[in-house]
């Protein structure tokens, strides 16, 4: 690479003088063939020379101006004018692409549009209109692409005023594949019918929602659907606890002994196990739900089995909810009838790794980047920096 194009961080030019010192000015001429934009031609005559001043990336500190020397041409063969084109430069801009870039770098780094435009000496304006138009670069060269394979599918908050969005997640890839406005079929009918390749995706996984479900046999048609494995933990949990604090409401109040009751048997040091069973002692019904959960837990927490392993399993998790069903307190029917509900999603999910916690993790990011944005209005503003960042 020359020396100049070192410098420059651009091909193709030649740097004539070096003045200024506060900005930095480079007198700066194109030394690559010239040709007519319109055919191609290179059989041109000159017409007249002109200065473009174009501001470029900073000098250590300082900014720099490139004052690049452009002619105005007369094609010989179609007979048009035209103004030289330059490469890493655009027609009417009066920046260069690398400055534009390193602009959209430092505010995708952080630095809110102010400093970086009080740092820079440009408004902040022109730091978010060129934020934007890099991004919509950047998300145009996915435009179109098919369904994933493996898709998830979950809801989360936008504004008072326009409600909830969807996301849809690819979780082969870790990416975000889009979002949309509301969470019922009605309002996610359009943006489904427009999706390209919905018989392409083999497995949804989503928390337990009926609309979802619904909306998963219609629309992908050859999906196999997965129950959220966090979500079903978190329901059995939500619902033991309710039951124990029927049966002992002062005791469910003590702070401790609700920490053992959440935990993870596996996470339990050996005086906390004496602890919880000295309390099973004077309360031998609550024992025997805990056990009961424990199993239930440890059953619906395995993942990736074979189908053989999955067809032995079936009959115990039957077993399991019509003993829940038949138990006689409210939470625990109001448990085996949802997991009832669920039975298919949730044996599916004993075949799969993969759940919605990369889609939650994404709900984490987005948090961010509303944060940073100080809150969004207008939905297809959010969905453009979502797509491009959570990608
Ligand atoms: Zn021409």
């Amino acid at each position: 690479m020359p020396r100049d194009s070192i410098i420059l961080g651009l091909s193709g030019y030649r740097i004539q003088r070096i003045h200024g010192g506060n900005p930095v000015i480079m007198n700066v001429r194109y030394t690559g063939e010239v040709t007519c934009p319109f055919c191609g031609s290179d059989s041109l005559r000159t017409k007249a020379r002109y200065i473009r001043k174009l501001r470029h990336d900073n000098y250590g500190t300082r900014p720099c101006y490139i004052h690049l020397q452009g002619r105005k041409y007369l094609c010989r063969d179609c007979g048009r004018y035209f103004n030289q084109r330059f490469p890493g430069v655009l027609p009417r801009y009066r920046s260069t692409e690398v400055y534009r870039r390193h602009v959209f770098r430092n505010h995708m780094d952080g630095i809110c549009s102010k400093t970086l435009a009080e740092r820079e000496r440009i408004g902040s304006a022109t730091v978010e209109r060129w934020y934007q138009s890099l991004l919509e670069k950047r998300v145009s060269e996915r435009k179109n692409s098919p369904c994933p394979e493996a898709l998830g599918i979950d809801e989360h908050f936008f504004t008072r005023r326009k409600g909830y969005v969807t996301t849809f997640c690819d979780l082969k890839h870790h990416k975000v594949f889009d979002i949309a406005l509301g969470r019922s079929e009605r309002s996610l009918e359009g943006f489904l019918n427009s999706l390209r390749g919905r018989d392409r995706v083999k497995m949804v996984c989503i928390d337990l929602s009926r609309t979802y479900r619904s909306i998963v046999k219609k629309y992908f048609p050859n999906a196999t659907i997965v129950a959220d494995r966090f979500h079903v933990i978190r329901i059995i949990n939500n619902h033991f606890l309710n039951t124990w604090r029927a049966l002992d409401p002062v005791a469910s109040r003590n702070r401790g002994l609700l920490s053992l009751m959440r935990r993870h048997e596996k996470n339990m040091r050996p005086d906390q196990r004496i602890r919880l069973e000295e309390y099973f002692k004077g309360h031998p019904v609550i024992g025997s739900i805990y056990s009961f959960k424990q199993e239930l837990c440890q059953m619906l927490l395995r993942k990736t089995c074979c189908p053989k392993t999955c067809r032995k399993m079936i009959p115990r998790l039957i077993d399991l909810i019509a003993q829940l069903q038949n138990s006689g307190f409210d939470n625990l029917v109001t448990l085996g009838n949802t997991l009832d509900d669920w039975i298919d999603e949730i044996v599916c999910m004993w075949r799969y790794t993969k759940n919605n916690g990369i889609t939650e993790g994404f709900h984490n990011k987005m948090k961010m980047i509303v944060r940073r944005a100080y809150g969004f209005r207008n939905f297809a503003n959010y969905r453009l920096r979502v797509r491009a960042l959570c990608a």
